[in-house]
């Protein structure tokens, strides 16, 4: 039988890797769809062999073999997620997390534990990823600096350096290869939940962990929210040990969400994006916006900076949604400075370039007509000697 698992693994191209990678055994089950498996324990007549089972994974977090023993050590749907994302990666493996936070929380739990407490950390980073760093939640201690200064920055306790390309939100973009050089034998942590790994896949660049808030572009519907950090199997296991140890599972119900969300990744990674470009070329020549920001390597994220008031957009809109995050099918905008990096010092916020007129737009598959209509009645007159003839014509629902 001619079927896409004949061709070896590492040979599948990543659109192929999105519909197939986590289901290769699914056909010899007779099944098609994953099966959701929601057991919190698993019954087993041998509990020597259960030992045994469980003193490995506390010697090496290797996923144990057979049925797991309780879900918060392992769950075969989650399983099947983490699989898929860490072929599309590239990587040996994945272990996923209840949200892009408790992801980034492990991570650096496992570097704590071996008394690695500080980080160096590149600004732009999501808000909140700031804050846990900033804040020292976790007992760690960052150092904030540009790619340049990583070298210089790095001390025999440095445990982790991370980034974020393109940068939420101002789409920044660091060059991976270089700052991977730079960082020596320290880990590269690449937070790669704006690129995707269909338009970049960090670990190819040097980085040696890769970390998504799957809530974003990977379940891409807006219903589910994850994390996932995919890396070598070696870190794969301490991560499941401070996932067992510190609960911050991932429900099955998500696990399959997301398994379904990756098929769709590539179609719609490459469609928003198109969306976005057309949306960041309108924007720059509009005369009524002040900067527009679209990275070099693409993606469905734009941001730009308005002559006018940046909260008049964002209660202008109608077909696109006012809300904070992003990676869905529809288009969402919101106001950085007010919301997604409120919680980062003001002056650290600006010195990152994350100015007060900035806005961040999530381009989804909606037409790009209809956005831009919406767009260019939400961004208004504008100053008086630009109100342009588009202004005011507004398609879509709501309005
Ligand atoms: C949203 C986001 C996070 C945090 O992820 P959650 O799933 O919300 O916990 C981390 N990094 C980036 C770039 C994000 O956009």
């Amino acid at each position: 039988m001619d079927t896409p698992m004949d061709i070896p693994a590492a040979r599948r191209a990543l659109a192929t890797e999105a519909v197939h990678a986590g289901r290769d055994d699914l056909a010899r089950q007779g099944l098609h769809a994953a099966p959701i498996d929601l057991s919190t324990t698993y019954p087993s007549y041998d509990s020597r062999g259960e030992a045994a089972r469980i003193d490995a994974f506390a010697a090496t977090g290797a996923e144990p073999d057979g049925p797991p023993v309780y879900a918060r050590l392992g769950n075969p749907t989650v399983a099947r997620f983490e699989t898929a994302l860490a072929r599309l990666e590239g990587t040996e493996a994945a272990v996923a997390f209840a949200s892009g936070m408790a992801a980034l929380s492990a991570v650096l739990l496992v570097r704590a534990s071996l008394g690695l407490r500080h980080v160096v950390a590149v600004r732009p980073l999501y808000g909140c990823s700031d804050h846990l760093l900033t804040a020292g939640l976790l007992g760690s201690e960052v150092t904030w600096t540009d790619p340049a200064g990583v070298a210089d920055a790095l001390r025999p306790d440095t445990g982790l350096v991370m980034v974020e390309s393109p940068a939420n939100p101002t789409l920044a973009e660091t060059d991976l290869r270089a700052l991977a050089h730079a960082c020596g034998s320290v880990p590269l942590l690449v937070d790669n939940t704006f690129a995707t790994p269909v338009l970049q896949r960090p670990v190819e660049q040097g980085a040696r962990l890769v970390l998504h808030s799957a809530t974003k572009y990977l379940g891409g519907h807006g219903d589910v929210m994850a994390g996932v950090v995919a890396c070598d199997e070696e870190f794969a296991g301490r991560l499941r040990q401070v996932r067992f140890a510190t609960g911050g599972v991932l429900h099955p119900l998500a696990g399959y969400l997301l398994l379904r969300g990756l098929s769709t990744l590539p179609v719609r990674v490459r469609a928003a994006s198109e969306n976005a470009a057309e949306l960041a070329r309108r924007l720059a020549a509009d005369p009524r916006v002040a900067a527009v920001h679209y990275p070099r390597i693409g993606g469905a994220m734009v941001a730009f900076e308005t002559h006018g008031d940046p909260h008049d957009v964002i209660g202008g809109v109608r077909l696109i949604t006012p809300a904070v995050s992003l990676g869905s099918v529809d288009t969402l905008i919101q106001h950085p400075a007010s919301i997604s990096h409120r919680i980062v010092d003001a002056d650290d916020r600006r010195g990152a370039g994350v100015s007060d007129r900035l806005l961040r737009m999530s381009v989804g598959l909606e037409d790009v007509d209809d956005l831009w209509a919406d767009l260019d009645g939400a961004l208004g007159q504008g100053p008086a000697e630009h109100a342009t003839a588009g202004a005011g014509h507004r398609t879509g629902p709501g309005v």
